[in-house]
C-alpha cells in the first residue's frame, strides 16, 4: 500500500497489547523460554551478509592486485566493469566546493553518473544496506561490540550513550568544512575510505585512527562512529528514507521479547516491538535501518522479514 511508504504509525493511537492466549508461545502450544530460545543460534542473514561484504572488498583487492578491470578503484570512488561510482557524501562535498567556487560546470559526466547511479541504487537496497552489506567498518564494529557487551556483562564498563541527533551536525560540519577549506577534509577521518584504501593498497598511518575508534567503541560507547558521527551512513540514511526493501513487523507474529532490540544498531528504529506501541499490525522499520538482518535471525516468532513495502516478504 502507497500509505506504508508514507506513514510510520508513530502518531497514531496504539493498539492494546495482546493477552497471553493472544502470544505466539501460546498458540504453538510452547512454554514462553521454549518459544524464545528456539532462534538463539540463528545466524543465516549474519552469514550471508558476512559474505557479499567480504566478496565485494576482495574483489576491489582483486582487480587492483590481478589487473582485472571488474572492480577498480575503492569505496570512495570506483569504476564497476568501466561504470564510474561514486561516495555519495564525496560527491556532496565535491558539489559544495565547485559550487561555491564557480567550477560546478566543470565536473564530469562521470561524476555524474557516478553520483546518481549510486543513489539509485542504494535507494533500490535499502540506503543504509550499504553500512551492513558493504562497509569495511561495519564488519570491525560489530566484532567491537562483541567484545564491548562481553565486558558489560563482566561489569568491568558502563555504556555511554549520547543525542543521534550529533551525526546532523557532522553532516552539515564536515560539508562547511570543505566549502572552508576547498579539501575533502572529512576523508582523512572516513573510516570506509582508509579501511577501504588499505585493503587494496596496502596499510596507511591513517590506520591508528581507525584503531583509536574502534579502542574507544569496545570501552565507552559501542557503534559510535555509526550511530553518531559517520556522515556517509547519514547520506544513506537518507537515501533511504522512501526505499522499497525493508524490515517489515508483523505485530500478530511478535511475543514482546526484544531479541531484536538488543542486537539492533538502531534498536530507535524498532519502536514498534515493544508491548503497546505498534499502531499498525505491520510496521516498516525507518531510514536509520541499516537492513543487516540480525533482528530477522534472532526473531523467535518470525515478525521480522525483509520485505518490499506493500508487497509479500523474501524471507
Ligand atoms: S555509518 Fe559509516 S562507517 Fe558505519 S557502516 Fe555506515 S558507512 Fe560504514
Ligand atoms: S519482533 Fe522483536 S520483540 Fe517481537 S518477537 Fe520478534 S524479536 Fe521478539
Amino acid at each position: 500500500m502507497i500509505s506504508d511508504y508514507l506513514i510510520s504509525g508513530k502518531n497514531k493511537t496504539p493498539f492494546k497489547p495482546k493477552s497471553v492466549d493472544q502470544m505466539p508461545h501460546s498458540l504453538s502450544g510452547l512454554s514462553y523460554k521454549e518459544w524464545r530460545d528456539a532462534r538463539k543460534k540463528n545466524h543465516k542473514w549474519r552469514n550471508i551478509r558476512w559474505s557479499v561484504l567480504l566478496f565485494m572488498n576482495l574483489l576491489f583487492v582483486a582487480s587492483f592486485v590481478l589487473d582485472l578491470s571488474v572492480l577498480e578503484g575503492s569505496l570512495s570512488g570506483s569504476r564497476l566493469i568501466g561504470f564510474y561510482l561514486m561516495d555519495p557524501y564525496n560527491s556532496l562535498q565535491l558539489l559544495a566546493i565547485s559550487s561555491t567556487t564557480g567550477y560546478i560546470a566543470m565536473l564530469t559526466m562521470n561524476f555524474w553518473i557516478g553520483f546518481i547511479t549510486i543513489l539509485l541504487f542504494w535507494f533500490i537496497f535499502g540506503g543504509r544496506g550499504f553500512c551492513s552489506w558493504m562497509c569495511p567498518y561495519h564488519i570491525l564494529a560489530e566484532w567491537a561490540e562483541k567484545l564491548h557487551n562481553y565486558l558489560i556483562k563482566k561489569k568491568k564498563i558502563k555504556e555511554h550513550h549520547y543525542n543521534t541527533a550529533l551525526r546532523f551536525i557532522f553532516f552539515v560540519g564536515f560539508i562547511l568544512l570543505a566549502v572552508l577549506t576547498k579539501n575533502l577534509v572529512f576523508e582523512n577521518l572516513n573510516m570506509v575510505g582508509i579501511i577501504s584504501k588499505s585493503l587494496i593498497y596496502g596499510p596507511s598511518l591513517l590506520l591508528l585512527w581507525v584503531l583509536a575508534v574502534i579502542l574507544f567503541e569496545v570501552f565507552v560507547s559501542k557503534r559510535f562512529w555509526c550511530r553518531y558521527v559517520c556522515p556517509i551512513g547519514t547520506t544513506y540514511s537518507f537515501v533511504g528514507k522512501l526505499s522499497p526493501l525493508s524490515i517489515k513487523f508483523d505485530l500478530d507474529k511478535c511475543g514482546y521479547c526484544l531479541e531484536c532490540q538488543k542486537v539492533c544498531l538502531v534498536p530507535h528504529e524498532l519502536w514498534f516491538v515493544q508491548r503497546g506501541k505498534a499502531t499498525q499490525n505491520v510496521h516498516y522499520a525507518g531510514s536509520d535501518c541499516t537492513r543487516y538482518g540480525l533482528c530477522v535471525d534472532v526473531c523467535p516468532g518470525n515478525a521480522l522479514t525483509y520485505a518490499v513495502r506493500g508487497a509479500s516478504s523474501l524471507t
